[in-house]
């Protein structure tokens, strides 16, 4: 699933591409429209003919602002919203021959489209000018979790980490707690406070909270620039090679080579360190 550092990625690459370009055409494809959140009729209507204002993200949302009217100077904005949810994922590519998990194809000029796949048929695509109403959880979530450390500082994330009564590896994962964060790089940076993923909040101390504090903006700082480094190719692939301990069940901790263990679901593991995570 991707979360904030690779939508925030996403966004990095698109923006520069996409940014002020007509949309002309869009297709909706039958076995997939259901995963749009409005008909698709009225969903090619509504969007053919506008102009992509701006990419932005919040949390594991990417938005793209479509401005009515070819020089995009109308008042009326719709944002296309996209989760992908587990496997919903973007490729700008050539218009042609297209993946069959296509959910729908943006076309601009003439040859280039931004497709979105989902293999899994689990994503969601609002389109709406107030997500607040339309996008479900919209209006709870909560900070950008890529804001500890700036616009959250070290106070104001301490009184909403001492609302919560979660194990940590809920808490993480709690989109109003902080927006962007999910299995993968909860993991990633329960490991890097060296916190175990089953801990209570309540039994944090005082240094505990610092080190999660600490951890979230240096494992999404992190994650992000090892994405950017990677090759742009095809934007829909994620290589997450660079994660330390997610997935790697059965390896050895990088910290103290104990056996790194796992917990949950096949679908969602759960992964860390019984011999450096306290
Ligand atoms: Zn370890």
């Amino acid at each position: 699933m991707p979360e904030s550092p690779e939508l925030e990625a996403l966004r990095i690459r698109l923006e520069p591409t996409l940014q002020g370009e007509v949309l002309n055409r869009v297709d909706v494809f039958p076995a997939r429209a259901h995963l749009l959140r409005s008909p698709p009729a009225a969903f090619k209507d509504l969007v053919v003919g506008r102009r992509l204002t701006q990419i932005s993200r919040r949390g594991k949302h990417l938005i793209l602002n479509l401005a009515e009217g070819p020089e995009g100077t109308g008042n009326s904005i719709l944002q296309l919203i996209v989760n992908p949810m587990l496997g919903g994922r973007f490729q700008l590519a050539r218009a042609g021959a297209r993946p069959s998990a296509t959910v729908f194809e943006l076309g601009f000029g003439t040859e280039r489209v931004l497709r979105l796949l989902d293999p899994r048929g689990m994503s969601r695509t609002y389109l709406t000018a107030r997500p607040d109403l339309d996008v479900p959880g919209w209006s709870e979530l909560g900070p950008e979790a890529d804001q500890v450390g700036t616009e959250v500082g070290l106070e104001a994330f301490r009184r909403s980490l001492r609302r919560r009564r979660d194990e940590l590896k809920d808490l993480l994962r709690n989109q109003t707690f902080l927006a962007g964060i999910g299995n993968a790089y909860s993991d990633e940076i329960l490991f890097s406070a060296a916190l175990l993923p089953l801990r209570r909040r309540v039994s944090l101390t005082p240094a505990d909270e610092i080190a999660l504090y600490q951890a979230i903006p240096r494992i999404l700082k992190g994650a992000l620039a090892s994405i950017l480094a990677q090759p742009p190719g095809d934007l829909s692939r994620q290589d997450r090679s660079f994660l330390t301990v997610h997935g790697r069940v059965g390896g050895a901790c990088p910290r103290c080579r104990h056996r790194l263990s796992q917990l949950g679901t096949k679908r969602e593991p759960l992964t860390f360190c019984r011999g450096c995570q306290v």
